[in-house]
């Protein structure tokens, strides 16, 4: 399986970079936090420019 995603909900601030940058992977979880619900919704190369490297605190991981 492809890599995908996750992030680290105790660290996320919930500040919703990663859903406005790659609204295809990124939603925010009834808790308030950021999820990822679809690891396909945009290449890796744009999840890790503009989630992964984009995130303040840095949460977002691949989780191979
Ligand atoms: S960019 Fe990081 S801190 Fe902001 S909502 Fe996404 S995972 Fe949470």
């Amino acid at each position: 399986m492809a890599k995908q995603p996750w992030v680290d909900q105790e660290e996320c601030i919930s500040c919703g970079l990663c859903i406005d940058n790659v609204p295809g992977v990124f939603r925010y979880a009834d808790n308030g936090k950021a999820e990822c619900y679809d690891p396909n919704g945009a290449s890796e190369e744009e999840i890790e420019s503009n989630a992964i490297d984009a995130c303040p605190v840095s949460c977002i991981h691949w989780k191979e």
